[in-house]
Formats: structure tokens, sequence, C-alpha cells
């Protein structure tokens, strides 16, 4: 029995056409199939994991810990047993709760030290920051900070004795910074994460500076370090409210830069690239993708007007650090004793803390530290070709731990990148069709279930740094 294509002859004309379009519409996907098999597994867009803990944040939690902070007489860093060492006392609690649930995996202790006397600071006094640090499992020596303060203020900044509930000011940012260490401890992160509350803060940021001397003294590889310092409400003075967006300050100077980095800068035309100013640009796009309906809205400018923050230190020894603040401050419920004048009712009381916004820039953290500790490290050397042509060649080497590299462009006068293009795992250097001249350019690696890691801006090859 004759097998039916055993001749072409036996088939009829239509049959022929039939099985001829057969096998063309067979073999496109089908070798668009076996291409695939070489070309790389899609990396996704948002890691789910990083998404569930955004996703874990509650409302009600971060409103009890604001309540049991307000709840103390005062957290005046002077004020001694009763005030601001009960605090940290619960603190320690709470944190060591978190450690028990999660299988004792985070490290809880209370970072005591003597404060000289100085600026609003009239002897020297015994002071507590207490930390909660989860171990990174693959690259333990990068580490990321989030912070809060846990001191509190009233009119009178030398004022150890009155009513100080400083609720937002910033219990809100303990608040965060406990509900991330909720969040993340039971989970396993590339990075090493310190979870900090830190004291001092009104008196002159001393609990932040001993925390980020001690950590530069101990040579920690600071990757980032957020602080969140009043970002608990909507509603600002004058009645305006703003509960979907959440200001960072970065600032546009990098006090620890070495000649050799700013010969670098300065060829390269990356002035407007700091390390905080990485860290801000990536947050804001963690937020982007993380947490709908809420915009991260950068300000390039260190800190408020004037202002100080618990970053700053932190900055001032060379890490990517930023702030966290509420776009419309309420001036009657900061820094305030607590009192009604004239029909107003003053002091930094929790009922004047918004805990959905608050829930909202809790989300934000999570989306930020989550992801940055899930990614790998940043693209070892990433050099930008110096030649003259219209188009632009970066290269780099692959840290540990990618699953690719994306690349990121602006115009010079953009604040925040603009266009990205994902590339297959091994590549290590794309040719852009932009000028080098008129656009910024930054690469970042992505883990295997779409962590996006800090950008690492490219220096000109051309440029000798010795
Ligand atoms: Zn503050």
């Amino acid at each position: 029995m004759p097998l039916p294509f055993a001749s072409a002859g036996s088939l009829r004309p239509a049959t022929l056409v039939f099985v001829a379009a057969l096998f063309l519409v067979l073999s496109g996907p089908l070798s668009a199939w076996s291409r695939k098999q070489t070309l790389p597994q899609p990396v996704p867009a948002r890691d789910p994991a990083v998404q569930g803990v955004v996703d874990g944040v509650q409302k009600a939690r971060l409103e009890k810990t604001v309540r049991a902070l307000a709840a103390f007489p005062t957290r005046h860093t002077l004020s001694g047993a009763a005030g601001v060492d009960a605090a940290a006392d619960y603190l320690v609690r709470e944190f060591e709760a978190i450690s028990q649930a999660s299988g004792g995996r985070l490290r809880v202790e209370r970072d005591t030290w003597t404060q000289p006397a100085g600026n609003r600071m009239p002897a020297p006094h015994v002071l507590t920051n207490v930390l909660a640090t989860l171990p990174g499992t693959e690259t333990p020596e990068r580490v990321i900070v989030v912070s809060g303060h846990y001191d509190s203020r009233v009119t009178d900044v030398m004022d150890a004795a009155s009513l100080a509930p400083g609720a937002n000011d910033d219990a809100s940012g303990v608040a965060v910074v406990m509900e991330l260490a909720r969040l993340m401890a039971g989970h396993r992160y590339a990075c090493t994460v310190v979870f900090a509350a830190v004291t001092g803060e009104e008196q002159g940021l001393y609990g932040s500076s001993h925390l980020a001397e001690a950590m530069t003294a101990a040579k920690r590889n600071i990757v980032a370090m957020i602080t969140n310092d009043i970002v608990g409400n909507s509603q600002g003075e004058g009645r305006a409210r703003e509960g979907r967006q959440v200001r960072l300050f970065s600032a546009g100077y990098a006090p620890s830069e070495t000649p050799a980095q700013a010969l670098r800068r300065q060829a390269a035309g990356t002035d407007a690239d700091t390390p905080a100013r990485t860290l801000a640009r990536a947050a804001a796009d963690s937020a982007r993708r993380y947490v709908r309906g809420f915009t991260v809205v950068l300000v390039y400018r260190n800190d408020r007007y004037g202002r100080g923050g618990d970053h700053t230190p932190f900055l001032r020894r060379g890490y990517a650090a930023v702030r966290l603040t509420e776009p419309n401050e309420d001036w009657r419920h900061q820094h305030q004793d607590v009192r009604t004048q004239n029909g107003v009712r003053y002091g930094d009381l929790p009922e004047f803390v918004d805990y959905a916004y608050l829930a909202r820039v809790a989300q934000v953290n999570a989306a930020t530290v989550a992801e940055l500790a899930s990614a790998p490290a940043s693209p070892i050397e990433p050099t930008l070709k110096p030649d003259l042509s219209p188009q632009t060649t970066l290269s780099w080497t692959v840290p540990d731990g990618a699953a690719a590299c994306e690349v990121l462009w602006r115009r010079t006068t953009d604040a925040d990148w603009k266009g990205t293009r994902l590339l297959p795992p091994a590549q290590t250097t794309v040719i852009l069709p932009l000028s080098k001249d008129d656009y910024l350019f930054a690469v970042r690696a992505v883990g295997a279930r779409g962590a996006r890691g800090l950008p690492a801006i490219p220096t000109a090859g051309r440029v000798s740094t010795r």
C-alpha cells in the first residue's frame, strides 16, 4: 500500500497547495519557537515577591505603632527613664516580637553611647538607637538603611518635661520602619537591611550621626539610605489636602566626592547624577511600578529650605541618602506645645495623622527597599565610548546574580529617566541611536524575578583618573 506522500504524482494539485500552505503556516511559528530557545527567558517587569510586600502594608498596624509611641508623655532626647528610654524599651520589644515571629532572623540591638555635651545638649548624655538587622543571603555586604527618629519635641527644643506626643514627627516614620521590618523579616533578600529607629534628631541629628559614623568605621557598604520624617499627614496648613503624593528630597552635591570623581563627573557632564539623585529616581521608579495611584515627587534639594534630617550625616560620609516627607506640612502640629489657642488646636497629636496616607508612604518604602534588597548589585565599570559619532556605545560587566541588564536614558534637562531597554543576559555592550551630547545614560541589573537594582552611571572612557 503506497504511502500518501510517496508520489506527488498520485496527489491532486489542490492537495499539494493545501500541504504547502500548511507547511508555511506551521514553519513560521515553529522557527520562531526554535529561535526562542536561544533567546533569554523574559524578565518580568515587576518582582511578584516585592509586590507581595507592598500589598501587605496594613494601616491598622501603622496606627497602633503611632498611637503607642504618642502615648509616652514625652520622647524628648533628654527625658530619661519615663520618657525616651521607655520608648526605646517599647521599640526593642516590638522588634523582638517581629524577630521571633520570623524564626529569629532579625537581629535586634540597642546601640547605646555617651553623647558629649554640645549644641542643644547641655551635658554628656547616654543615648540609644534601636536597630533591627535582616542579614542578606547573597550579598550581605551590601546594606540598605531605612530610618525614622523616635525622639520628639515641643516649642522649646530644650523642654524635656512637657507633653510631646510627636505623632507625625516622627512616630509616623518609625511606624513605617517597623511595618517594613514586619513585612520583610520572613523573606530572604540578597542585601542586608537595617531598620533603624534613631534618637536625638531634634537636638542635632545625634542618633543618625552616631549610626553613620559607626557604620563607616565598620566599613559597611551602604548602597542606599532612606529616612522617613513627617510622613503621616495629608492635610497641610490652609486646608490643602494632598493624599496621593510624597516628596523625596535628594542632594545635587556629593560632599565626599574625591578630586578624581569630580574630574570624571566634569568630563562626562553627569552633574545631575549624584548618588542621592540616582537613588531618588530609583525610588520613584519602584513606586511607579508597584504602588498604584500614588506618586513620588522628586525634589532636587537635600532637604526642606534651611532644615535638616537624618539622611544628611550619611550623605556627608559619601552614601546615597534621601529623605521622604509629606507634601503639605501643617506647622500647627509640629514642634508645638499641646494647647488650644484662639480656638486652634496645636500639638503633634495622633488624631492629626492620616493613617491611610501613612500606609501609602509605607508602600513606597516597601517597593523601594524590597526591590533594591532583592536586586543584584549595579553593573560593574559601565563606560561610554567617547567616539565622534551620532550614536552612543555603552559597555559594562554584568554583576553576579543578574538575569539581564537594562539601559536607561533621558535628555540632559529631564528630571527623570524617559526610556529603558531590557537586554539579553550575556550582553555587555549596546549601541543606542541617541547622541551622547544630548542624553544621559545609566545601566542597571535585573534579577531573575524582575527586581531592578540601582542604576550605574557610565564614565567617559577617555578620561584618565590617575
Ligand atoms: Zn523630624
